[in-house]
């Protein structure tokens, strides 16, 4: 034999393969695990393009493949106007520099998700993987003119109502509109990830904040949620007057006046996400973005809140001005705002408690939440916020005559923390890895404003992978190693998982693996590669 070469498959056939040459004896069942590529796992979840339409297409340009799968749709560029062209039965493809949280309507109206700015851990990729949906962001060549409604790429002007489409998958931008055939899901990949399952030792939980997203990660085999981040819920219609009152108020009593109108939907908020999982652990982290991000950033926007709050436009603009920040993700943030706004934490962990005594008692199901405080770099900084929820806890089960365990810990996710994981876990009884900031604050790297930069370290080959996609095993793998090892030092049994988006990326799972976390924590779509890869590194590393 002179050569072989391995024949090119797509994924629906490589398990068809394997699957077949398992059953006739040809190779063992740990054979056909490992012969499935986890990335093209994406293929049997989310419509891909046709092929003859792919290959006829006109590329435009390349972003980074932030959440897989294709779409083809007409340009909107405000969330609002995406939303309004998906009521009239149009396909859209929402086009904005970055997004933020107030575009979550217009992302799930969306077809698929263009951004010129932010990389693999930016909110739009964040959420669009969350959400199965197509995006590609840190599209850097691309010219976003929101207020003329205007894209340019190269020579080529797209206004309003234009259609491109958008290959997830690759990072492509394609021009016009490319033909998408849905996904293939047959009795023998479910085969092979039964397989999986009865090898892997890593537990495979979600990232989910809300119950439609929890309920879709349970049908891919979810054992958990290991981040339930609460900042969303904030902003829907009926909630976001209240936050931003909280925001606005001038003192204690008014914050926890706004506060006391909130406590209700938190409290169905999080009713739902625990019914949605039955008894599997839930992971609920109190508030951690910036509170600027919930308030309007154009002058137009703070005019029209003035009026629709009836606050001075004046108060309202300095107040905005205040909170601004030039780095939005390393100031008043995480467990800094539990720290400086107790009263905030303590409405969360009210919410989180009463809904566990509710559902406990409506349903049966034996709730157990597990409390996590972000942004953590003290111990005495976790022990402060832990104080405060620990005595809201005590306080409303006290109330309601209810005992039962619940866990408090925390994110590592900023290097101190990683350094200093033995004193951190004499208050935490989890750790759970925060590796997108983790990265972000190791490399010093922005994780909103570097895309374009890690593109070019990738071409020049200063870096193999981009570190916001595969973790960096020498450096942040490094931290996370030293804080396993200290934080068992100190509590042999914490209990220790990764959340941060590395936890559904195959090589970053082997790693998970070898450093010996008991679990994964990724978005509902990545489940599936999550189960199969940690299979694949039980068997890679034996
Ligand atoms: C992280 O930092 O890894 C994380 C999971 O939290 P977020 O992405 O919400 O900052
Ligand atoms: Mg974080």
């Amino acid at each position: 034999m002179l050569q072989t070469r391995s024949g090119k498959r797509t994924a629906p056939a490589a398990v068809k393969i394997a699957v077949d040459m398992e059953g006739e004896g040809l190779i063992d069942k740990e054979a056909a695990i490992m012969r499935i590529e986890p990335a093209q796992i994406d293929q049997l979840l989310h419509p891909m393009f046709d092929g003859s339409e792919l290959a006829a297409a006109e590329k435009l340009t390349k972003g980074l493949p932030a959440s897989p799968g294709a779409a083809t749709g007409k340009i909107y560029f405000t969330a609002s106007d995406a939303e309004a062209a998906v009521v009239n039965g149009e396909k859209v493809i929402l086009v904005r520099l970055e997004t933020s949280p107030e575009d979550l309507a217009g992302m799930v109206a969306a077809e698929g998700i263009l951004t010129a700015r932010g990389g693999m851990t930016s909110h739009a990729a964040v959420v669009a993987r969350g959400m199965g949906k197509c995006c590609v962001s840190g599209c850097s060549e691309i010219k976003v003119d929101e207020g003329n409604k205007e894209l340019t790429i190269g020579n080529h002007v797209f206004k309003e109502g234009d259609y491109i489409s958008l290959d997830g998958t690759a990072g492509d931008v394609l021009k016009g509109k490319v033909k998408t055939v849905p996904p293939e899901l047959s009795g023998d990949f479910g085969k092979i990830i039964s397989w999986a399952d009865e090898i892997r030792t890593l537990k495979v939980r979600t990232n989910a904040d809300n119950p439609r997203d929890a309920k879709q990660a349970v049908e891919f085999g979810a054992e958990g949620i290991g981040l339930c981040r609460t900042e969303h819920m904030f902003f829907e219609e009926e909630r976001i007057p209240a936050v931003r009152r909280m925001i606005l108020a001038d003192n204690e009593e008014e914050r926890r006046e706004a506060l006391k109108f909130l406590l209700p939907y938190q409290k169905s908020d999080f009713k739902g996400i625990y019914e949605a999982m039955g008894e599997r652990p839930v992971t609920i982290r109190l508030l951690d973005p910036p509170l600027h991000e919930f308030l309007p950033h154009t002058d137009v926007e703070i005019r029209e809140l003035s009026k629709q709050i009836n606050v001075p436009y004046e108060n309202l603009a300095k107040k905005t001005e205040e909170l601004h920040e030039f780095n939005p993700m390393l100031g008043h943030r995480g467990c800094r705002l539990a720290v400086t706004y107790p009263e905030i934490a303590e409405m969360q962990a009210e919410a989180i408690i009463r809904a566990a005594i509710e559902v406990r008692a409506e349903k049966g199901l034996d709730i157990i939440p597990e409390i996590m405080i972000p942004l953590v770099g003290l111990r005495t900084e976790l022990a402060d916020v832990k104080k405060t929820v620990i005595k809201v806890v005590d306080q409303v089960m006290a109330d309601v005559g209810a005992k039962f365990d619940y866990l408090v810990g925390t994110m590592i996710e900023i290097p101190r923390a990683a350094l200093t994981a033995d004193e951190i876990a004499k208050e935490a009884e989890f750790f759970s890895f925060g590796t997108n900031d983790l990265t972000q604050m190791t490399f010093g790297f922005s994780r909103d404003d570097t895309g374009k930069i890690i593109k070019e370290y990738r071409e020049k080959g200063i870096f193999d992978d981009d570190p916001f996609q595969s973790i960096d095993q020498v450096g942040v793998g490094k931290l996370v190693e030293m804080a396993v090892e200290l934080g068992r030092q100190t509590r042999p049994n914490i209990k220790l998982g990764i959340c941060g988006e590395h936890g559904g990326e195959p090589k970053s799972i082997d790693f998970c693996h070898r450093v010996g976390l008991q679990y994964v924590s990724c978005s509902p779509f990545r489940v599936p590669i999550a189960r199969l890869s940690a299979a694949q590194a039980v068997i890679r590393n034996r």
